[in-house]
C-alpha cells in the first residue's frame, strides 16, 4: 500500500464539490445526500502537512463503515448518516469510480452541530495538560493523584468547539456546550456520545486495544428532530488507540494513531508550521500503524476487506 500515490487532491467531474476539510471532500450527490471522501491529505495539530499518507482515506472509510455497523447492532436507536458503501451510479468517469471507491461512502446530508463530542476513558493530551496546572479537565473537577494516562473513574464526554480552518478547537464544559447547540440537543449528543464510546470500547477491549479517548460529531435530521451520528467514527485520526498489553499509566503510551507525527513533528521543530513534507519513513510507519489497529479491530487486513468488496 505505501508504494502507492497519497491522494491529496480530488475533483469528480460529474459531482459539485460542497465542501472540503482537512482531509475529506463533500460533493453534492441530490437533496438529500452526499459523497464524502477521505483523501490520503494529513493533519496534524490542526495543519494538513504537504503530503499524504497513501491509502490513509481507504483506511478511514472501510474502519469507520465497519464501526457504523457494530455500533448500529450494540445500540439499536442510533442513527448514523451512512446511506451506502457505493459511489451514485452513472455520475462518476470509470476513472472516477474507480478512485473512490473503497475511500467514499454516500451519507445523509445533515446540518452539522458545531460542537466536538469527546469522550475520554483515560487522561492524556489537552486534557492531561489541564489536569495538571488546574486538578480539572474542560472545566470538569477530577479526583486527585491521577497519573498521565490513567483510566477515569468513568468515561468522561468533554466536548470542544469545531474551530473554523487554520484555527483550534477549544475546550468547553458540557455546560457551555448546551449554551451552544440548546440544553435538549445537549442532552442527546452527550447521551449518544457515551452510549458510542461505552459499546465500541468494549468492543475494542476484546481485540486488545485501548480506546483512550475519540471525537465524534453530530447532526441533525431536520425532518425527525433525530441526532444523527456522522463524520468518520472511531478511526486512528479520530481516536488514541493503544496496545493494552503495552499499557502503563505515568508515561506517555505508544500508540496506533497520528501521536506517531506529532512526535516526528516535535522532535523536528515543526509542529503546527505550514508547508511541511513528511519524510518516506514516517509516511510508512504511520501506514503500517493504521493498516495494524485496522486488522485488529476487525479482524481482517485492508487488502482482504477490499477484495471482499470487489
Ligand atoms: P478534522 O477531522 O481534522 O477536524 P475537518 O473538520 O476539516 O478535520 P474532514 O474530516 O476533513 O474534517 O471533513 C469532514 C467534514 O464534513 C467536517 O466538517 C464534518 O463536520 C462534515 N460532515 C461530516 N458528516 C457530514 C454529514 N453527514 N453532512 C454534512 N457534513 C458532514
Ligand atoms: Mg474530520
Amino acid at each position: 500500500m505505501a508504494s502507492q500515490q497519497a491522494l491529496t487532491k480530488l475533483e469528480l467531474s460529474g459531482l459539485r464539490k460542497i465542501a472540503s476539510g482537512k482531509v475529506r471532500d463533500l460533493f453534492d450527490v441530490d437533496d438529500k445526500t452526499v459523497l464524502f471522501v477521505a483523501t490520503d491529505r494529513t493533519s496534524a495539530y490542526d495543519v494538513v502537512l504537504e503530503n499524504g499518507v497513501p491509502g490513509k482515506g481507504v483506511i478511514l472509510n472501510l474502519l469507520s463503515a465497519h464501526w457504523f455497523g457494530v455500533l448500529t447492532k450494540a445500540i439499536p436507536d442510533l442513527r448514523t448518516h451512512l446511506v451506502s458503501l457505493s459511489p451514485p451510479a452513472g455520475v462518476l468517469t470509470p476513472e472516477e469510480a474507480e478512485l473512490v471507491r473503497h475511500r467514499s461512502m454516500r451519507v445523509r446530508r445533515l446540518e452539522v452541530f458545531p460542537l466536538e463530542a469527546i469522550v475520554r476513558g483515560y487522561i492524556a493530551g489537552s486534557a492531561w495538560n489541564e489536569y495538571r496546572a488546574h486538578g480539572t479537565a474542560h472545566g470538569l473537577q477530577l479526583p486527585a493523584g491521577l497519573r498521565q494516562c490513567d483510566r477515569l473513574p468513568t468515561p468522561l464526554y468533554t466536548p470542544s468547539t469545531k474551530a473554523p480552518a487554520g484555527q483550534h478547537d477549544e475546550n468547553i464544559s458540557p455546560a457551555r456546550a448546551a449554551e451552544i447547540v440548546g440544553e435538549r440537543y445537549a442532552a442527546r449528543i452527550e447521551e449518544l456520545a457515551l452510549a458510542v464510546y461505552g459499546a465500541a470500547a468494549a468492543y475494542a477491549a476484546e481485540r486488545g486495544i485501548i480506546i483512550a479517548d475519540t471525537k465524534f460529531e453530530f447532526g441533525l435530521d431536520k425532518e425527525t428532530d433525530e441526532v444523527v451520528l456522522i463524520d468518520e467514527v472511531l478511526t486512528p485520526d479520530s481516536s488514541r488507540f493503544w496496545p493494552a498489553d503495552k499499557y502503563e499509566p505515568g508515561r506517555d503510551q505508544e500508540s496506533f494513531d497520528k501521536q506517531f507525527i506529532r512526535n516526528w513533528l516535535t522532535r523536528e521543530g515543526l509542529k503546527g508550521k505550514e508547508g511541511v513534507s513528511m519524510p518516506d519513513e514516517i509516511r510508512t510507519a504511520t501506514s503500517e500503524r493504521y493498516q495494524e489497529v485496522f486488522k485488529l479491530l476487525t479482524g481482517k487486513t485492508v487488502e482482504e476487506t477490499i477484495k471482499e468488496r470487489e
